[in-house]
């Protein structure tokens, strides 16, 4: 069902408010790795505003390698995220990580996003296939692309047709980057699935400097759109902040994702 070959033309999705994931626009979703504070929320959200960025990102449950790390706000954070975002007319782009979490927060995300950890998940992909919200599918962390389309093929089949799915970059032998973005994902998802695509070039590539080139390079690649980790001061984050742009640096790769995504 998430095949070309079942359905040609190529989904586009709307958001409401004029905010749409798929081809005809470039897609941008830039935010922290982790909702840490409404402090935090709002200066993010101010700089999304200024630039014309309608999609936030930020975590509220986050998967961490450790225990000890910081593991999110939870539900009462996702709750302040959704009220300060709906009053700045902006989406927010959410993980949840488990089934039970899918109906509290419900209605207070725009789009669910799967993690690279759950992309086989298949229970709460089953229960995602029950709602009416939009999916980002992330690439498992060791995952195929047929895995990836695999996954998406579970939502879909439950009756959701709303997704999104989302190279991050995969575990490979190079240890030089965090992770090894496969930007060969992104024409060959075009090609075999009718769904948006996006890239994720903090994950990706996981070193501040060079994400802007890994954004830019995913959008030359055919993607739909970029998504990405911004935060006022990275390295004060709770989590990613290695990979976090600053609103400097944010602002300039706005600016240059506009300009390749006209050149295509
Ligand atoms: C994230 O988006 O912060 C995240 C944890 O991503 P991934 O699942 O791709 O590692
Ligand atoms: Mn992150």
């Amino acid at each position: 069902l998430v095949s070309r070959k079942w359905r040609v033309k190529p989904t586009v999705l709307d958001l409401g408010d004029g905010v749409t994931i798929g081809e005809g626009a470039l897609a941008l979703c830039a935010g922290p790795c982790s909702i840490e504070s409404e402090a935090q929320m709002e200066k993010v959200m101010d700089h999304l505003v200024a630039n014309g960025v309608r999609l936030m990102r930020g975590g509220v449950f986050k998967p961490r390698s450790s225990p000890y790390a910081f593991r999110g706000l939870g539900l009462e954070g996702l709750r302040d995220f959704h009220r300060m975002a709906r009053a700045r007319g902006l989406k927010i782009v959410t993980e949840v990580m488990q089934v039970s979490q899918v109906e509290e927060m419900h209605d207070f995300v725009d789009v669910f996003q799967v993690g690279a950890r759950n992309t086989q998940n298949f229970n709460l992909l089953d229960a995602l296939g029950g709602v009416d919200k939009p999916v980002l599918l992330k690439r498992g962390i060791s995952g195929s692309i047929e895995e990836l389309l695999s996954s998406a093929e579970y939502v879909f089949s439950g009756g959701n047709e709303k997704l999104i799915l989302c190279e991050r970059g995969i575990r490979t032998f190079e240890t030089a980057s965090r992770n090894t973005l496969d930007l060969n994902a992104v024409p060959i998802l075009k090609a075999k699935s009718h769904l948006p695509v996006i890239v994720d070039p903090s994950h990706g590539i996981g070193i501040r400097e060079y994400v802007p080139t890994m954004a830019l390079a995913g959008v030359m690649a055919g993607a739909d759109g970029i998504v990405y980790e911004t935060h006022e001061t990275p390295e004060t984050a709770a989590s990613d902040g290695a990979q976090t742009l600053d609103f400097d640096e944010s602002a300039r790769l706005i600016r240059n994702l506009r300009r390749v995504y006209a050149l295509r």
